[in-house]
């Protein structure tokens, strides 16, 4: 039913999801009201702004009626508003709050904001609507769903990375644009609230715990990633290193002849996509039955060529694939991919030492990959914690780490992993938190090093307690590396 007009929808939360669907529901010719636990002058101003665009547009006046109102009422966000016929919620309100059972208990429907774009997808019949192609999992998403839209890009389809990444599904559903497919990022919050998403194709790149204080459980956890390939149309993309992907595709209800297609460091099995020698491959999507495998780029067309990487990089093409695009497109779209800033990006060389900001590993898994991608390594880390356990990743990465610099609220958890499993890895433990903390950790991790290490900001951790978010963090530390640089009148 996509006629809102006269209908009483509630919106929890305010915010980067709220506002846009508080708006696209109001245009619709909606009674929005908007609930917010928080009362604080931030969201009194979001309040007052957003009421004050309402107050300049007439909604769509549909058979409904439509009263064209935006009620905000903050202080309380656990109480259904009387009459409502539909919740809208955002990803910071856990499915453990009031207002969901109030919903259930009421017979309300609740969708996410995700919910909404896929079925208001189809609501201008002038515009066909766009296939999904959904990436998800723990780590790699942002990387992933960035080079899918490279690659869909060089095959010359109109395409935009959207979703989770920080552009709103609503906007590129109900916007100007036309585009021939999306590039979909979903976090495991955004799925859990998507019932009807059914997508051409979706890759669960991998699953480790995380955010698990959100969905209660690792099951919870892992069945809402899943939710990723339900109805899927053409391929389930699992990572065969991660039996716990292929698991999903196993419990998932496919449209028939969906196929799962795997994703391999390794030789690939058939229906599979791979690495043979230094070459990605792809015997999955092999139209000609005599041919073994296509190749598809050189590992070294992958930016960059970190193991983890390039899993990410064949999720990708085995999306692309699945949409039926060429070899060469595959090649020329990971070539012309940039990484974002703060995963893995080299800053410059000092003194034949290479100096990495992976600020964006905020937790061990994302952690581990980064380490395994270099021989030898000074790892700088440590902030806020987040419940984590290091001693898996500390025992893996014992026999690469020259030495290690440690700063932030709950360094002393990683101390004692290292002590435990890497006694012998000189430590320097920088006991402050102030903004020039960074600069002295990068000076001690230089003196830890040698010609031949890289030292790595790989925090593993929050950054909140030091910073305001991973971007500031990185930043520091590439100041902080590029002061040396000058100092040593290198190139960076
Ligand atoms: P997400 O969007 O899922 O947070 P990103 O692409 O932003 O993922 O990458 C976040 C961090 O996770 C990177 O800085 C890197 O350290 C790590 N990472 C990226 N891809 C993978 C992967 N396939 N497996 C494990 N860790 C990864």
């Amino acid at each position: 039913e996509l006629d809102f007009s006269g209908r009483r929808v509630t919106v929890v939360g305010l915010g980067v999801s709220g506002l846009p669907a508080a708006r696209v529901l109001y245009d619709l010719g909606a009674e929005v009201t908007v609930v917010n636990g928080g009362d604080g002058e931030r969201e009194r101003a979001q309040a007052a702004e957003l009421q004050g665009w309402a107050a300049g547009r007439t909604p769509a006046a549909g058979p409904g009626g439509g009263s064209g109102r935006i009620t905000v009422r903050l202080g309380d966000g656990d109480t259904l508003p009387e009459g409502t016929e539909l919740v809208v919620t955002t990803p910071g309100w856990k499915p453990s709050s009031p207002i969901f059972a109030a919903a259930e208990r009421a017979g309300v429907p609740v969708w996410g904001d995700v919910e909404l774009a896929w079925r208001l997808r189809e609501k201008d019949p002038a515009k066909p609507p766009a296939p999904w192609l959904v990436v998800t999992g723990t780590n790699g998403k942002t990387t992933t769903v960035r080079m899918l839209a490279s690659i869909l890009t060089a095959a010359g389809l109109r395409t935009a990375a959207v979703g989770n990444i920080g552009v709103s599904l609503l906007d590129a559903v109900l916007g100007e644009e036309t585009y021939d497919v999306l590039a979909v990022e979903l976090s495991s919050y955004q799925l859990h609230w998507a019932p009807s998403v059914r997508a051409h194709s979706a890759a669960v790149l991998n699953l480790a715990p995380d955010h698990l204080d959100w969905h209660g459980s690792m099951a919870a956890y892992g069945a809402d990633k899943g939710r990723a390939y339900e109805g899927n149309r053409i391929a389930c993309v699992y990572n065969a290193a991660d039996p716990a992907t292929e698991d999903l595709v196993r419990a998932a209800d496919v449209e028939e002849g969906c196929r799962a297609i795997g994703f391999t460091l390794g030789t690939p099995g058939p229906s599979q996509l791979g690495v043979v020698e230094g070459i990605l491959v792809d015997r999955a999507f092999v139209p000609d039955r005599h041919k073994q495998a296509q190749e598809l780029a050189e590992v070294s067309d992958v930016n960059p060529p970190a193991p983890h990487n390039i899993a990410n990089a064949l999720a990708a093409a085995a999306l692309a694939r699945a949409f039926g695009v060429g070899p060469a497109a595959v090649r020329d779209g990971l070539r012309a991919f940039r990484p974002d800033a703060h995963r893995i990006a080299h800053v410059a060389d000092v003194a034949g030492v290479a100096y990495v900001d992976d600020s964006k590993a905020t937790n061990t898994h994302a952690t581990e990959a980064s380490l395994a991608a270099y021989p030898s390594v000074v790892w700088i880390a440590g902030g806020l914690a987040k419940g984590a356990v290091f001693d898996e990743l500390v025992a893996g990465a014992a026999q690469r780490l020259r030495g290690a610099v440690l700063m932030g609220a709950d360094r002393a958890l990683i101390r004692e992993a290292l002590a435990r499993h890497a006694p012998d890895v000189p430590v320097v433990d920088l006991d402050r938190t102030d903004t020039g903390a960074m600069a002295a950790a990068v000076r001690e991790a230089t003196r830890l090093a040698g010609p031949g290490d890289t030292v790595l900001l790989a925090p593993a951790c929050a950054s909140m307690d030091m910073f305001v978010n991973y971007n500031a963090r990185g930043d520091a530390f590439a100041a902080a590396v590029r002061e040396l640089a000058a100092g040593e009148g290198a190139e960076p």
